[in-house]
């Protein structure tokens, strides 16, 4: 199949969530599959072309693109993804991607991607080149179904082009003014409460791509289904539900050459299951680094996210002085982000010295580290497309407590179920008291050795690897070709 994927991320030119890991290593393993992935991404100033390897490419250069009463022109790169024979085309446009970030609060932030959708389009054409499958990605690309059905259906070249869109988070949207869409080539008649490109007066990118897309599908089963309700769907539940047959959910994989605890290279000890006792070693080494005591039967609990409310760390705040008075458990803390969250953190530090670590910032190395040296691994989300830390955590036999929903919901299972399959435990009540059991739950087993080492080797040897979710997109593609149902539904 040849296969493009339209992206506004993606790993290892930009980054600033999932979606740049899913277009950075989903091409690649299809492409591995057999498939002929081609991936088109904006050249933002941050992304250094030289060091990549790109290349002119003679002949795309000062392309025109007429939008609405303007032209526009780009110029054209050609790279591969590193170690892959994905090849990788930027739309080099600096007037509207040489910005001091990839997303902006610029007046012109619709402009910015609705002439990158066309752009895509037009290096197509420029290209001769048919996919048969166009794999958009979020709302900075979700226009596109509908621009391949109403403005480029003339073009035989797209006649056999299915159109696929993944939700990596549901909750942005691309929500701009209606006077956008001429713009966007769209017609204004369109436009009325009610229709296709309209929420709640504003024009949404997001709404016509979940109309015109010849398949959906968003990052995990559960997730899939949760944005079905009116909780999870951030006002596009009842679109969502009216393509409920072509929506699918497919657990992103995760990076087995950089997360895999008997080879990573930014930890002291690597291991595998048959290894524990290397682990022990890891938490000797974490909790040095951040100046807590050890001792082996006081279980460390590893956090590494954004503090931002999705997070659901403020969940903790109000049992974190009763946990650690109660029970001897330790806290490593990474991340950063809101104000109100960081201020906790380094408040329980200062309570609790000896108790609670915390480093407010990103760091790669530390994140390794904690999944390598913590016993147990928290993350109480409130929502949860995918995540990729719990896998992370169940590889490196590091327990996970996780709120029941999306990817986790799908990845963690409850020990105390009693179905053999528990590698983690679970709540669902987004309550304090609901997080406060389980932890409990979780620090009653961590004292019986042999238990926990079960839980530990189930994670452990789970194959998370993007081969496996690979297979199921290109089920997912043969579907949008043939516009007919998957076996496994959701
Ligand atoms: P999200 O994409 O919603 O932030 P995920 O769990 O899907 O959550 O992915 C988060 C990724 O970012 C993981 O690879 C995680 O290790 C990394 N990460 C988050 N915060 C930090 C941090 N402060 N330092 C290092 N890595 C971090």
């Amino acid at each position: 199949m040849n296969i493009c994927f339209a992206t506004s991320e993606c790993v290892p030119y930009v980054k600033t969530g999932g979606l740049a890991d899913v277009c950075g290593a989903l091409p690649k393993a299809l492409s591995e599959l057999g498939h002929r992935v081609r991936v088109v991404l904006p050249l933002y100033r941050s992304i250094r072309v030289f060091d990549h390897g790109f290349e002119r490419v003679a002949g795309l250069q000062q392309v025109p693109v007429q939008l609405y009463d303007r032209q526009v022109t780009f110029d054209t790169w050609r790279g591969h993804v590193p170690g892959s024979a994905v090849e990788v085309f930027l739309v080099d446009c600096p007037a509207y991607f040489h910005r001091s970030q990839p997303y902006t609060n610029d007046g012109d932030e619709a402009d910015r991607f609705i002439f990158f959708q066309h752009a895509v389009f037009h290096l197509l054409q420029r290209l001769a080149w048919a996919p048969d499958v166009l794999h958009c990605n979020d709302w900075q690309t979700s226009l596109m179904p509908v621009l391949l059905r109403k403005n480029y259906g003339w073009d035989r070249l797209f006649a056999e082009t299915a159109s696929v869109l993944t939700l990596h988070n549901t909750g942005y949207q691309g929500r701009f003014d209606r006077s956008r869409l001429p713009l966007a080539g769209l017609s204004v008649s369109d436009f009325y409460p009610g229709g296709p490109y309209e929420l709640h007066g504003a024009f949404c990118f997001m709404k016509p791509g979940l109309l015109y897309a010849d398949v959906i599908n968003t990052v995990s089963p559960t997730y899939a289904r949760e944005i079905q309700t009116q909780e999870f769907g951030c006002d596009l539940d009842g679109v969502l539900r009216s393509r409920s047959r072509d929506l699918y959910g497919i657990l992103n994989g995760i990076d087995t050459g950089a997360w895999n605890p008997a080879t990573d290279t930014l930890i002291p000890f690597t291991y595998d299951a048959d290894t524990l006792e290397h682990k022990e070693k890891n938490k000797q080494a974490l909790l040095r680094e951040m100046h807590l005591p050890h001792a082996p039967d006081v279980p460390v609990v590893g956090v590494v996210s954004r503090f931002v409310h999705q997070k659901g760390f403020q969940l903790l705040q109000p049992i974190m002085q009763e946990l650690l008075h109660r029970v001897p458990v330790q806290f490593v803390v990474l991340g950063s982000g809101e104000a109100y969250l960081e201020d906790f953190f380094r408040w329980a530090h200062a309570a609790f010295p000896d108790r609670v670590a915390v480093y407010v910032g990103y760091n790669d190395r530390l994140s390794h580290l904690i999944e390598a040296g913590a016993d147990l691994f928290l993350m109480p989300s409130a929502y949860e497309p995918c995540g990729l830390n719990q896998m992370y955590s169940l590889n490196y036999g590091t327990v996970p407590i996780v709120r029941k929903t999306g990817g986790l919901a799908d990845t963690v299972h409850d020990y105390h179920d009693g179905d053999g399959r528990g590698n983690g435990f679970t709540f669902t009540d987004f309550t304090p008291y609901a997080l406060y059991v389980t932890i409990l739950r979780a620090l009653g087993v961590f004292k019986d050795r042999n238990a926990w080492e079960t839980i530990m080797r189930r994670g452990m040897t789970q194959d998370f690897s993007w081969t496996a979710s690979a297979r199921r997109y290109v089920e997912l593609y043969e579907a949008a070709r043939h516009r007919q149902d998957l076996s496994v539904a959701v």
